[in-house]
């Protein structure tokens, strides 16, 4: 672990309370909003380089404060699609990954909530390996910060998904807090619709969500269509139909659509019934659904649906279910489920 002195963390911090601390080392409030612009904007390294600031303040704050960041230490590209995943070193030399991916010009940040994952989901390569920590509120920022520095053009819209390593509803305090930053109009100003959380849902921390001042969209991993096989592939999975209940007053009270997203899985999920209970469970409610065909990695005991099973999902689940896209493999190549590429490299090096 890295010391510092005991100086804090200022990436952790929430523009409010940056103001109030540096309101109580006698600044001006507005302080705050320029030392923002500088970590989230220019994403500046040291505190020399806020050059609007007053050398008095800014040896005030290198006494007080330390700037984080994260180092990469190994990539991979997809020969099939382009996507590439990082692998990104915390301070305390935790790996964390975060995959780029590209569709029609729009660029998008995967990104990770925790150091491995608790939840366990059997089709999932970061599940397999355990759960090491969460990650701090600035160490979820340092990714997107380290691609806005490195890998993504000025001035260019970019997406972000919580879909890497972690559940982020198991770390609700440091994930909102982040999100609040990177809706923050002096940090990364972005909005809703660019920031997409994806959870195997709990349903009651989902309802805590609707009054939150965080804005982004919500998509839930569904993968089933009754509870014995959800609690199969989702170990403790909550109950669908409550599940799906508080994603609806989710959507409603936000006015916006939740996300389900379905991994499919070779005669575990994917029969003309489950296509039918998917859509019976769906039709006319404010859901999208995201079918997701399963990508095979060594050691998984699931398989991928033939290209018939899933146009004959497809072909149930049409004309009746709300809005219904495939997401055909991304990074299948250097990723067949989340996790796996740090996976890989631990084993190398053990
Ligand atoms: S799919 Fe997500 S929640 Fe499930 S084990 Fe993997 S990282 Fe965790």
């Amino acid at each position: 672990m890295t010391s510092h002195d005991g100086k804090v963390n200022i990436k952790d911090l929430t523009r409010a309370d940056l103001t109030e601390q540096l309101i109580q080392m006698g600044e001006k409030r507005h302080r705050a909003s320029q030392i923002y612009q500088w970590l989230f904007k220019k994403w500046i390294e040291t505190f020399d380089d806020m050059s609007n600031i007053s050398k008095s303040l800014r040896e005030k704050l290198d006494r007080h404060y330390y700037i984080s960041k994260l180092e990469p230490i190994d990539s991979v590209q997809s020969s099939s699609d382009g996507s590439r995943k990082f692998l990104l070193a915390c301070e305390d030399g935790s790996i964390i990954e975060t995959v780029l991916m590209e569709t029609a010009g729009h660029k998008t940040i995967c990104i990770s909530s925790q150091v491995g994952c608790p939840v366990g989901c059997k089709f999932c390569r970061t599940g397999a390996g355990g759960f090491v920590r969460n990650l701090s509120s600035d160490e979820i920022l340092n990714q997107v910060i380290y691609f806005k520095k490195h890998h993504l053009e000025p001035n260019k819209r970019f997406n972000i998904v919580f879909m890497g390593m972690g559940e982020p509803m198991l770390n609700m305090v440091s994930v909102i807090k982040a999100i609040e930053i990177l809706n923050d109009e002096s940090a990364l100003a972005l909005g809703e619709k660019r920031i997409t959380l994806s959870t195997v849902g709990f349903v009651e921390k989902i309802k805590r969500l609707i009054d939150s001042n965080a804005k982004f969209k919500l998509a839930i991993s569904l993968n089933a269509t009754d509870d014995a096989t959800r609690r199969k592939i989702i170990p403790n999975a909550s109950n669908i139909r409550e599940l799906l209940d508080a994603a609806e007053q989710f959507a409603i009270a936000r006015d916006t659509r939740v996300t389900l997203e379905y991994v499919m899985l070779e005669d575990i999920n994917d029969t003309a019934e489950d296509a039918s209970r998917l859509a019976e469970m769906t039709t006319g409610r404010p859901f999208k659904i995201n079918l997701i065909p399963f990508n095979e990695w060594e050691g998984c005991e699931f398989k991928t649906p033939s290209e018939e099973r899933i146009d004959e999902f497809i072909r149930v689940l049409l004309p009746v279910a709300p809005a219904v896209t495939v997401r055909r493999s991304r990074g299948s190549d250097i990723s067949a489920a989340c996790g796996q590429l740090r996976a890989s490299r631990l084993t190398t090096n053990e």
